[in-house]
């Protein structure tokens, strides 16, 4: 007779906290969806890159799953490890990552390693059957993996940056000197960054006030009329086309003040992402939190807020609104604010002139008709948009500027990005919605592609406008 077997399936041995803090990882049901093969599909590029289903989002919630229930035999609750470690545990990470080094076994070293495979890009959470959040659950595991190991500096570097920019904005030509230099990029290297891009040399702030645009503050915004309220816009500011790409930032109120409408500039506060992508959720969750008041106050006036970059601007949509409920602000994206800013306006006849579109891999799979959004844009202006069928350029946001990233980066970049860009890149045609993708194409192809709204300056100055 087989004796009945008393041991429970595995998932029901992981306890119910730990169930409810990783349930995203819980959900997947194996369905395989995200063994995709399709080059220029945005699922999952670390699976497509590596043919290793420990890097797809399936074998990352397998892996998650397993650890869970290795801590819950071992009576962990890895729940409740989320904050930032106190400085008094230092001496105990140090002598973890010690025996970590000296090969101690640990099954959270085989976990992180898949974690860090991952290019946070969010196409699962965008394209799997029951919207698997790999993002998610890989920043709390980070989260409690280093509540017990170090971090790497890089780390701490990542998630400075966003604080040390609007300062190093004031020295661009020490800063640019410090990474472009050769004892400067071995410093960085040896913090385990690489191919840092350079200051553009011009601040947000004294650049948009030269063109009239003025910080927006509660009372400045209070003080306007219905019909100025009416015309009004807000732009949120984000630390990576601040201040690597200022001028696209001018470009954005220059196409709204041709449209008729007043911009205004949100005081820059850190948006958080890098914090989160890093795993350092309680950080993330005050910055997130600072920066919310900030916006949710400006948001009350009825003026809505445009953000620039998709990857920092869907934040708001899904990293705030985990962390912050109902008092994450709503953050336009610059065609949804467009598409509102042009209706009622008539669209020509015919179109004339034909643009080519990538847009950033988030933005394509987790906001809706985003993409899609642009080719409407374009029409009021007189032009065609395609959107091409792209996978992910391999530079997501800080991956492809971590040194032991950089190969994957450059092969994701090859699978799909590389034949697009060669066949339409030197047209001048063709476009890029996501900071990340630009920098790699600049970084790899030496070509700048530009964004949807520097052609639209373009067209406007070229009296296309509507
Ligand atoms: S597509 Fe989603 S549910 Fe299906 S195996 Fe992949 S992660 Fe799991
Ligand atoms: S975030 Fe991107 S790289 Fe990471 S598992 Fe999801 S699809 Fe794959």
């Amino acid at each position: 007779m087989i004796p009945r077997l008393s041991i429970a399936p595995p998932d029901r041995q992981i306890e119910p906290a730990a169930r409810a803090a990783f349930g995203d990882a819980l959900s997947c049901n194996g369905n395989g969806a995200c063994f995709n093969f399709d080059a220029d599909d945005a699922m999952c590029p670390s699976w497509k890159v590596t043919r290793d289903r420990r890097h797809s989002p399936k074998g990352r919630a397998g892996l998650v799953r397993e650890w869970l229930r290795l801590l819950a035999r071992q009576g962990v609750d890895p729940s409740a490890g989320h904050g930032e470690p106190s400085w008094l545990t230092l001496p105990r990470r140090a002598w973890h990552s010690l025996r970590a080094r000296c090969g101690e076994p640990d099954f959270s070293h085989e976990v992180k390693a898949a974690m860090d495979g991952c290019l946070a890009c969010k196409s699962c959470v965008g394209q799997c059957p029951v919207k698997v959040d790999v993002p998610a659950f890989r920043a709390r595991f980070l989260a409690a993996y280093h509540g017990r190991y170090l971090r790497p500096p890089r780390d701490w570097l990542l998630s400075l940056l966003e604080s040390l920019l609007p300062v190093a904005a004031y020295v661009p030509a020490l800063y640019n000197g410090v990474v472009s230099s050769g004892p400067g990029r071995m410093l960085l290297r040896s913090c385990g960054l690489v191919a840092t891009p350079r200051l553009t040399g011009l601040r947000p702030e004294p650049s948009l006030a030269r063109l009239g645009v003025k910080t927006a503050t509660p009372d400045a915004i209070g003080r306007l009329s219905p019909e100025e309220r009416g015309r009004s816009l807000v732009l949120v500011q984000d630390a990576f086309t601040g201040y690597f790409e200022t001028r696209l930032l001018i470009d954005l109120a220059r196409v709204a003040q041709a449209l008729g409408y007043i911009p205004w500039l949100a005081p820059y506060k850190p948006n958080g992402k890098p914090l989160h992508v890093t795993g350092r959720l309680a950080a993330f969750a005050r910055a997130a939190a600072r920066n919310a008041a900030m916006l949710k106050a400006l948001e009350t006036s009825g003026v809505p807020l445009v953000g620039l970059d998709p990857s920092m601007t869907l934040t708001y949509r899904s990293e705030y609104r985990s962390a912050l409920g109902e008092a994450a602000p709503q953050v336009l994206l610059p065609q949804e604010w467009l598409l509102r800013a042009l209706a009622g306006r008539a669209r020509p006849a015919r179109l004339g002139r034909e643009f080519q579109l990538l847009p950033h891999c988030t933005e394509r799979t987790n906001a809706g008709s985003a993409a899609d959004d642009w080719k409407s844009v374009f029409a009021v202006f007189g032009a065609r948009l395609d959107i091409l069928p792209s996978g992910c350029c391999g530079m997501a946001g800080t991956y492809g500027h971590e040194a032991t990233k950089r190969d994957l980066s450059e092969r994701i970049y090859q699978m799909s990005w590389a034949p697009i860009v060669a066949r339409a890149g030197r047209q001048g045609r063709l476009m890029a919605t996501g900071y990340s993708c630009r920098s790699q194409a600049k970084l790899i192809d030496a070509i700048e592609l530009k964004h949807p709204i520097q052609v639209l300056t373009a067209l406007v100055e070229a009296g296309s406008g509507p």
